[in-house]
């Protein structure tokens, strides 16, 4: 019974033994030796080193091995120091443990029988608490710091891919980011404003139930908190445990935090390099929060990269801002161009329009000379304008070129044309010289290829005083393209030659060589700027080789230029100067609200056989070019109420009008209106324009007869000109000539016999209806200045037209019978 329960005992020992964190042991220790043995172990010793109790039965060696080398000496000694004094044994040491990892254990043991070699005992190892707690917790403040750390990462990579517009958002959510993981109340960004020397805050995240305070941080002088700038100038944070706790020198910051409920604060500064962009802070506002320097290293960094978003956010903000002034400043300069373009053209329209006009009906030789002189400085103010709207042009990148066949030895003959009187009137002369090797045609922008010409011969003309200017063109071949060439051109003469020292300085804008010349020559410094300019936009290179007093000669080089070997119809431009026009019963409407352009286009045309009709905006524009349909519209584009766009794209869109060919009149020099102009109009005349122009334009779209000049004076028979018809519509018009004789041939008659307001109004309604039904439009014309001239009571235009409107329908009568 004794030894049942007994072993009932030992059972439940040993059980509470197996389940034990811990092993206990039965010692024998010699302190002479340091040997021990552990006759009785507990089933721990397995748990914990991986030893079974039997190999440590006869020698303990393999605990003692296992001890840390470090901490062997500890345990030792204070095996001794118990066995010596038989107090009880205690020592924390380090063990190997089942994996071969060393574990914090703590010994404890207590000596009970000696003898003379050894001391007997019972001892008990168990995990190290102390330990065990600080191992977790730095386990758990590695885990903190890891999750830190690729809070920090994650936000860091999502901040340098915002878009500029989106990064405060996203400094916010950074902060939320930061405020969540810390578990803290409030996170917050102050920056530091240097003009003024305060701090503002300008981001706030606040937790649940937290009131924001931003609104009431705005404008804090820097100075308030010293303390803070102080460690600040440093990189230094300040940390504030317990705000309670804060010493009384500084009870101004206790007075600033107090009010917001802050127990604790961590306040970091931000720096980008060298600058101090402000500070990061951490409130804790429910409970102390106790920071550690690794968090504190940590969220430094976090700073700094915050620092640098917020940077970079002012930076890319001042740079958009910038960038916008600069639009806005471009889009001034475009819109001041285009209306001084518009602003200047148009009196000088009337300038040398009306100048034109005078210098052929005045007679008297003096006032015809004071006509000359206005006209030459309306052209020299012309062309100082076009070359500054030029100049603007180009540097804001507006110059259009086009490639299109040139035959080079036509536009040299041109340009000798042009300075033809002042090559004459300084005797000099003029060379052309054009290699036999260089193709006939060649394919460049011909206009800005004569704008280069007419300023480089235009100087050597100025600069010469007596000599040959000579005009030269040869060709390298090209060694990319067989097809095209390297073509070089020459300008030189036998002037006065310039100094090397300015051979680049001349390229400048407004740049001329100091001396005399500029009073002696005049000239505004830009012909060889802008000339240098188109070169370069037409792939060229322009140089100069020259010495004082030994002439000088501008070389351009344009690379790989296309050519063509055919003679192009186009280049030999028609020159009608010395002929006569004879327009055809033409209808011309002038869409302008500038009286007096209207009156110069009437002006140039009085001459000729047309019927003109006017309108001074687009909308009555369209109206007339709706009820008339004349055979051409000259459209202004700036008018009031309508403007030519609008009037042009109505009436292209109008069936009955679409066929009507507009010509745009413009005083605009802007390539965003050449763009649109293209598209919508026919052709365009830039304003000022010449009678030249203008008729040269005209000949393009209205039918007309060209009269050499000996041939003139046979008008009448040009009155007998037949009108247009093909079979077909001839077929159909016989309705028209069999209507007409049976409801309009006697009111016509009765008309020619007596000018009557009321019959005339009835009949040119309902024969315009009769026309207008066949699509008949060559009376419109006649009708319309029939009713002008009954409008204006005269009399004699009236006979006139009504006796021409008889002879023009029985003449469409017979031709449609015919
Ligand atoms: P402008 O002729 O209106 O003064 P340019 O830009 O065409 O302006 O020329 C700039 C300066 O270069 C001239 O003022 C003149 O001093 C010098 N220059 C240009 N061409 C010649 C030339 N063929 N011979 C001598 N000097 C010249």
């Amino acid at each position: 019974m004794e030894n049942q329960t007994n072993s009932n005992n030992r059972g439940k020992l040993d059980e509470l033994l197996r389940h034990l964190p811990a092993f206990v042991f039965h010692y024998d220790f010699n302190p002479a030796t340091d040997k021990a043995c552990f006759p009785y172990v507990s089933h721990g010793i397995t748990t914990y080193l991986g030893l079974q109790p039997e190999d440590v039965k006869e020698d303990a060696s393999p605990v003692f091995n296992a001890v840390h080398p470090e901490d062997l000496p500890v345990v030792q000694q204070s095996m001794r120091h118990s066995a010596g004094t038989m107090e009880n044994w205690n020592c924390a040491f380090r063990i190997k443990d089942a994996h071969g990892n060393y574990q914090w254990m703590e010994g404890v043991g207590k000596p009970v029988k000696k003898s003379d070699a050894k001391i007997r005992g019972y001892g008990l190892i168990t995990p190290s608490q102390d330990h065990l707690k600080a191992l977790k917790e730095s386990e758990e403040k590695l885990q903190s710091l890891n999750e830190l750390h690729s809070l920090i990462n994650n936000f860091s990579s999502a901040l340098m891919q915002t878009d500029v517009h989106e990064l405060h958002d996203a400094i916010e959510h950074t902060l939320a980011q930061l405020g969540e993981y810390a578990g803290v109340d409030r996170v917050y960004i102050f920056e530091h404003e240097p003009t003024e020397d305060v701090v503002n805050n300008t981001f706030e995240w606040c937790n649940e139930g937290i009131n924001p305070e931003i609104d009431n941080l705005q404008g804090i002088p820097f100075d308030a908190v010293p303390r803070w700038r102080a460690r600040f100038d440093k990189n230094e944070h300040v940390y504030i445990p317990l705000v309670s706790e804060i010493a009384d020198e500084y009870h101004v910051e206790k007075q600033i935090l107090e009010p917001q409920g802050i127990i604790s604060l961590l306040a970091i500064p931000m720096y980008y390099g060298e600058n101090f962009i402000g500070f990061i802070g951490f409130d804790s506002v429910k409970k102390k929060r106790i920071w550690s320097q690794e968090h504190i290293a940590l969220l430094r960094l976090a700073g700094e990269i915050i620092a640098g978003s917020i940077f970079r956010e002012h930076f890319e903000k001042q740079i958009i801002e910038a960038r916008r002034i600069a639009e806005e400043a471009n889009k001034a300069k475009s819109e001041f161009l285009a209306n001084m373009s518009h602003e200047i053209r148009t009196p000088m329209n009337a300038i040398l329009g009306f100048s034109e006009i005078l210098l052929n009906t005045i007679g008297d030789e003096k006032n015809r000379n004071y006509l000359n002189t206005v006209l030459s400085s309306g052209r020299t103010l012309l062309s100082l304008i076009n070359d500054i709207l030029d100049l603007s042009k180009i540097e804001a990148g507006h110059m259009e070129i086009a490639s299109e066949p040139v035959q080079l030895s036509v536009v040299f003959k041109e340009i000798h044309h042009i300075f033809h009187g002042r090559i004459e009137e300084k005797n000099l002369k003029f060379k052309i010289e054009i290699h036999e090797d260089l193709p006939d045609v060649v394919v460049m922008d011909d206009v800005r290829l004569r704008q280069i010409l007419f300023n480089l011969v235009g100087n050597a003309i100025k600069f010469t005083p007596k000599g040959t200017v000579t005009l030269s063109a040869l060709s390298k071949p090209n060694n990319d393209q067989v097809s095209n060439i390297d073509l070089e051109i020459k300008v030189s003469d036998t002037g006065i030659g310039i100094d090397p020292a300015y051979h680049q300085k001349i390229f400048n804008s407004f740049y001329q060589i100091e001396s005399d010349n500029t009073r002696k020559y005049g000239g505004t410094g830009l012909g060889l700027s802008i000339t240098q300019k188109l070169a370069h936009i037409l792939g060229g290179s322009i140089r100069v080789e020259s010495e004082v007093g030994k002439g000088s000669c501008f070389i351009i080089d344009f690379k790989n230029i296309g050519t063509a070997a055919y003679k192009p119809e186009a280049l030999e431009s028609f020159n009608w100067i010395d002929k006569e026009v004879k327009f055809k019963n033409a209808r011309l409407l002038i869409v302008d609200d500038v009286d007096f352009n209207r009156e110069l286009v009437k002006s140039f045309l009085a001459d000729f056989n047309l019927i003109m009709l006017e309108a001074h905006n687009g909308k009555t524009g369209v109206e007339l070019a709706r009820m008339h349909l004349p055979d051409l519209i000259l459209m202004d584009l700036r008018m009031p109420e309508m403007n030519g766009y609008e009037a042009t794209e109505i009436l292209s869109n109008l069936p009955e009008t679409s066929h009507i060919p507009v010509v745009a009149f413009t005083a605009s020099s802007m390539k965003h209106d050449e763009g649109l102009i293209r598209k919508l109009f026919k052709d365009y005349l830039r304003k000022p324009i010449g009678r030249n122009e203008l008729i040269s334009c005209l000949i393009r779209f209205l039918p007309h007869e060209i009269i050499p000049q000996d041939q003139k004076g046979i008008t009448d028979e040009l009155k007998q000109q037949p009108f247009v018809l093909d079979a077909l519509e001839q077929k159909k018009l016989l309705g028209f000539a069999d209507e007409f004789d049976a409801q309009y041939k006697e009111k016509l008659a009765s008309l020619k016999d007596f000018l009557d307001a009321e019959l005339l109004t009835s009949f040119l309604t309902d024969f315009g209806f009769l026309c207008r039904q066949y699509s008949v439009s060559h009376f419109d014309g006649l009708m319309d200045a029939l009713k002008q001239d009954a409008r204006n009571f005269d009399f004699d235009g009236f006979l006139n037209h009504i006796e021409q409107l008889d002879a023009n329908i029985e003449r469409f009568k017979q031709q449609i019978k015919s």
